[in-house]
Parts: structure tokens; sequence; C-alpha cells
């Protein structure tokens, strides 16, 4: 440890001390109750990088009962709406702050590129709390009107304490996306982060604390996912849980939901289509669909890990992109110049190589990449891989990899690739190319998934909502949607 912390970049090596990382409960950094700690690694090298306290359900019920005194008579709920509003300002403030130090923190711990985490992750995450902090003044509800003799109006309230589970793809981002709304509406929250990658988190945690967050309005739990995150899924104390994560974790969430009538929101996995029109802007449309698929190692939910390209143009198209992936700089995501790093983790690495060893066996053709590149080193790297003449019923194509694979497809007209396009079990995300207008919109109408891009790819806005259809879950996260999930409604009758 003591070498990868003598190569740590200035800016975090005050966070990532020899001594574990502690768990926030009830506003103070504490150990887990059983004493473990478990370690999280650095992708790019294999090595690790710090130990972390290792919550369990212990610690969760620790949690949830601070979460709980919070909400039932802490300060957060019963705030003035515009000083909850301060409060969240002030975290934005501080993410920006710590921009550079947070954006490396991710990189090591996540594996992705500072030149991602820098101006994607961190950015976003800030832009997050800043978009939340504009809701608490204008969260309304309604008066009725009602038989005269009585006055009935309706109160939007808090759901009350809220299990957060989030993966570790966009570590940072996926906990703003939950808190801020989550605190936005007056509730407090148990967050577990993904056992690979906490340590955003646990920063995040202590800028929460110096932005006047009260004590146990939010409670940042590292741990296990069977352990830890099945706890907070199951605990009777917990009045909603928010999960982002595989489609399989989400059925036991969905379970574990049952004990208490838990609301319930799921955002898991995909396979989304992204669809190359032959009177598409080629250039454009090879851009995105290189970006659609090699953004943050393809270890993205709505990533568009399914091709579908028109015939006439399929070899050439397919080839372009070949050429744009083999050329493209892989590296440790510290060094300034990588645009793409390590998956990661050794499981993610050795899920992914997996899933290229099936597609081969499968008939597919690999156009480029198609094995770990194994030139730099321990870390998880695999190269960016493109496989062709596909054939949407592979399981590569219909089983989620969550690296940077793609699988080409071509199809023969409009009719085709919409039948296609749907076959799938998922439905969070989808493109379509196209400079004819009135396609564009009966494709995006005909595509059962969340969102479609049309002429772009992976545009998210916290104004916007973000959700699946199908096996991709439900409910809606960002926008004004996600009022919805961290509120409930009260009717009021008075005799008048
Ligand atoms: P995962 O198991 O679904 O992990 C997501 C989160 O759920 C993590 O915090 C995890 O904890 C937790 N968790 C795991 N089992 C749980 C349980 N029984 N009860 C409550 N919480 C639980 O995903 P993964 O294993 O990291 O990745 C596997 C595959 O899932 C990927 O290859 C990809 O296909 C998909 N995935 C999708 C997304 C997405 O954004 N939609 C994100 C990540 C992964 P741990 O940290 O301990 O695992
Ligand atoms: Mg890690």
């Amino acid at each position: 440890m003591s070498q990868v912390s003598q190569a740590l970049p200035e800016a975090v090596r005050g966070f990532i001390t020899p001594a574990s990382k502690k768990m926030l409960i009830g506003g103070k950094w504490v150990e887990a109750a059983s004493g473990k700690t478990f370690s999280t690694v650095n992708p790019a090298t294999a090595e690790t990088l710090a130990m972390v306290a290792e919550g369990d359900a212990e610690d969760i019920n620790r949690a949830v009962e601070a979460a709980r005194k919070a909400f039932d008579t802490g300060p957060w709920p019963q705030m003035k709406p515009a000083d909850r509003t301060r409060v969240l300002l002030r975290i934005a403030d501080l993410i920006e702050k710590h921009r550079d130090e947070l954006a490396q923190l991710e990189t090591l711990d996540n594996g992705k590129t500072i030149f991602e985490s820098r101006n994607v992750d961190i950015p976003g995450a800030a832009e997050t709390f800043r978009y939340y902090a504009g809701w608490p003044t204008k969260i309304y509800g309604e008066t009725n009107p009602s038989d005269p003799s009585f006055f009935n109006y309706t109160l939007r309230e808090p759901v009350g304490v809220c299990g957060q589970i989030i993966p570790w793809n966009f570590p940072l981002m996926m906990a703003a996306w939950k808190l801020a709304p989550a605190l936005a509406c007056g509730n407090t929250v148990v967050l577990k982060p993904a056992e690979q990658t906490p340590l955003t988190a646990l920063r995040l945690g202590e800028l929460l604390l110096e932005a006047g967050v009260p004590e146990g309005v939010v409670n940042i739990v590292p741990g296990y996912g069977p352990t830890a995150g099945a706890a907070l899924a199951n605990h009777p104390l917990v009045d909603k849980v928010a999960f982002t994560g595989s489609t399989e974790v989400g059925k036991e969430i969905l379970k574990a939901s049952a004990g208490n009538l838990k609301r319930v929101s799921l955002e898991l996995g995909g396979k989304s289509p992204n669809i190359v029109f032959l009177d598409a802007d080629q250039d454009a449309a090879a851009a995105g669909a290189f970006m659609g698929i090699f953004f943050n190692q393809g270890q993205v939910c709505c990533a568009g890990s399914r091709l579908f390209v028109e015939q006439k143009i399929y070899d050439q198209f397919t080839d372009t992109l070949a050429s744009s992936a083999a050329s493209v700089k892989q590296g440790p995501g510290l060094d300034k110049e990588s645009r793409l790093g390590p998956l990661v983790s050794q499981e993610q690495y050795e899920r992914v190589l997996g899933y290229i060893d099936i597609g081969k066996k499968e008939g597919a053709q690999v156009k480029v990449g198609g094995e770990a590149n194994q030139a730099l080193g321990k870390g998880y790297f695999v190269k960016p891989t493109v496989f062709a003449n596909v054939n949407n019923s592979m399981r590569v194509a219909q089983e989620e990899i969550f690296g940077p694979v793609v699988t080409t497809i071509p199809f023969k007209d409009e009719e085709d690739v919409i039948r296609e396009a749907n076959n799938t079990i998922y439905g969070l995300a989808a493109g379509v190319w196209t400079k004819d207008v009135s396609k564009a919109h009966r494709i995006s109408r005909a595509l059962r998934a969340g969102t479609v891009w049309v002429n772009c790819y992976n545009q998210l806005d916290p104004i916007s909502p973000f959700g699946g259809y199908k096996q991709s879950g439900f409910g809606r996260e960002l926008g004004l949607h996600a009022l919805e999930l961290y509120t409930q409604i009260k009717s009021v009758w008075l005799k008048v």
C-alpha cells in the first residue's frame, strides 16, 4: 500500500491514509461494529488503495436508527424549505471546490479516465445537487374544490427513511442522483455505496457535514451487497428503497421490500439499441456509436451496446468504428491522455472476457479487440471490442456485458429494426441516427425505452427524467419526476 500511497496525487493524499476509512452514522465517523474492514483496489494496478470499514446488518441497523431519529425528531424535515435550499447549494459548491481531489479519487477507485471524472462525473454530481436545491420551495400541495362545508387540501410530505443502494460505475454521480432529490424533499437516508468504489461517497459524507447537513440525515455504510445491502433492503424501519444496479439484484430488492411494503424504485440494466440509418450524418453517427459504447469503458447502464446499422452501409460503418476503436488511447485513468481506462474489478474483467469468448463461440466476428490489453500490466484492461455479423438472438446481443464490447447487427428497413430493437427484456435507452425528421419521431415512439436520443447519445441533464421500461426497472430519477419517488401525499379535511 505504501508504494501506491506515494504515487497518490497531492489532492487525495490527505484522504487516503494508511488508517482505514470509517463509516458515517449519526453524524460521527465510526468503525464497523464487527471491527471488520475490506480493501478497495486501484483497477489500473490491481493494488490496494485503502482499507474501508465493512458494514453489515448491525451497522445498517445503527444507521437506520440514526436516520429514523433524524426523520422523526430532527430538524431536517421541519426545516424551512429555503434553508434546505441553502444547504444543498453549499453541497454543490463544496463538490466544485474539491473537484480535482474528487476526480482523482474517483479515477483511482473506479479506474475511469481523469478526463471523464473531471469533465462528467464531478460536475454532474455538483449540478444534480444544484438542480434539486431549487426544489424545496416549489413542492406544492393543492386546495381542492370539495363540499363547501369542508376545507380540503393536500400536503406533499417526505416519505421518511430512504435506503439507497448504488453501483460502482458512476460512484459520486449515482450518490448525487439518489441523495439530492431525497434531501430536497426532506427525507433522511442510509446510503450503501458499491463495495468496489466506496471512497468518493465517504469523502462526500465529509462535505455534507461541512455543508451543514444535520447529524443522522445522511448515513453512509460501505459494505457488501448480500450483507449490508440486503439488511438495508429488508429493514422494517426503512420506508423506501432506491436501487441502481443489475436486474438480478433488483428483483431481490423488490422481494425484500414486501416485508414492510417499502416504496421501491429500480434503475436496472440495459442492452440499448443504437440505430444508424443510411440517411444519417455518417461522421456524427460514427462518433456517436463510438461514444455510445466506449464511454466509461462501456460500464454504463444505457450503453448503446446493440448497434444496428442499415445493411447498405454496414461494412463501411463497422470498419470505421473498428478503426476508431483500434486507435483509442487506452491507459491508466490518471494519465491525462487516456481515453479508455481499465474495468472496475477483477470480477468485471473476467466477466467481460468471458462474454467475448461466448461471442466468438456463437460465431460473431471480432473486427477489433477481443482480448485483454496485457501490454498495460496488471490492471483490468480489456481492449475495445467490435463484434460484427451478430444476430440479435445471440447471448452477446441479449445479455448485458457492461464492458467495452459492441455487437453490430445489420438491418434491412425500418420495420425490421424496430422489431429487433424492441426484441430484448430491457428498455432503458435507445439511439436513432437519421436526417429524416418524420422517421426520427416515428421510431422514437415505436421504441420501448425510457430515453430515446436522436442524433446524439448519452445526453443527460438533471432536469430530464431517466429510467427504464420493461426489466430496466421503474420509477424515474432526475427532473421533477424524482420528487414523486421521495414524497407522499396527505389529504387533510377540515369542517368549516
Ligand atoms: P449489483 O450486484 O447489482 O450491485 C449494485 C449494488 O447492489 C451494489 O451496491 C451491491 O453491493 C448491491 N447489492 C448486491 N447484492 C445485493 C443484495 N442481495 N441486496 C442488496 N444489495 C445488493 O451489480 P454488480 O455485481 O456490481 O455488477 C454485476 C452486473 O450488474 C454488471 O456486470 C452489470 O451488468 C450490472 N450493473 C448495472 C448497473 C447499472 O447502472 N444499471 C450498475 C452496475 C452493474 P456490492 O457493492 O457489494 O456488490
Ligand atoms: Mg476500487
